[in-house]
């Protein structure tokens, strides 16, 4: 992994207590879905490392997915407030059992653009998965069905989650932290 030396990053979370969890949601979907199909929607780039595990962590329920690609934070750590669709669903989803799978619910302002698209388009059920969650950047609220973990307002990256294209390979969830401006 190519850190850069001005760089800092701390493990804010193990891969293991992260797979333990992932684990955990994907037994609590099933409950709820009581053997009925259902459709993840992962949110590229971010949740796709979610996405694997969690699809992986069904037992009994038949699981198909699809991705949709948004952006709103650029190359920086700042969100620029607006979202855009960057890749939309290959199939539809009318009369399917969604769930929306998000690596971070931030400010709200993605998820709730999401939803707001995908419900015009009849899902029989629209739930939300975000593996983590910072409560307190919220701007628009979003009830979210599963949450990972809940985590203080820093910058994290790995498992999925990027700063400027970099880190996303690392195995645990870990706090950036730059060099002062
Ligand atoms: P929201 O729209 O809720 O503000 O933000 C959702 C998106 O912002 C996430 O999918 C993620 O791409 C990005 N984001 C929010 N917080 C963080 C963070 O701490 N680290 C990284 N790498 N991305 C974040």
């Amino acid at each position: 992994m190519a850190k850069r030396s001005d760089e800092h990053l701390k493990v804010l979370i193990r891969h293991s207590a992260l797979k333990g969890r992932i684990r955990e949601m994907a037994r609590q979907m099933e409950r709820e879905l009581k053997g009925e199909r259902v459709h993840l929607i992962g949110v590229l780039k971010g949740a796709c490392i979610f996405l694997s595990d969690l699809v992986r962590s069904f037992k009994s329920t038949d699981v198909s997915i699809d991705f949709m690609a948004v952006a709103s934070y650029g190359k920086g750590k700042e969100s620029s407030g607006q979202v855009r669709l960057y890749k939309d669903l290959d199939t539809s989803i009318e009369g399917l059992n969604v769930i929306l799978v998000e690596d971070i619910l931030d400010t709200g302002l993605t998820l709730n653009y999401l939803c707001r698209v995908l419900k015009q388009r009849k899902p029989k059920t629209l739930r939300i998965a975000a593996l983590l969650d910072k409560p307190e950047r919220r701007i628009q609220e979003v009830n979210a069905d599963y949450i990972g973990f809940k985590i203080p307002n820093e910058f994290v990256v790995g498992y999925g989650l990027d700063y400027a294209e970099r880190y996303r390979n690392l195995k645990d969830v870990c706090i950036l932290t730059l060099p002062p401006q």
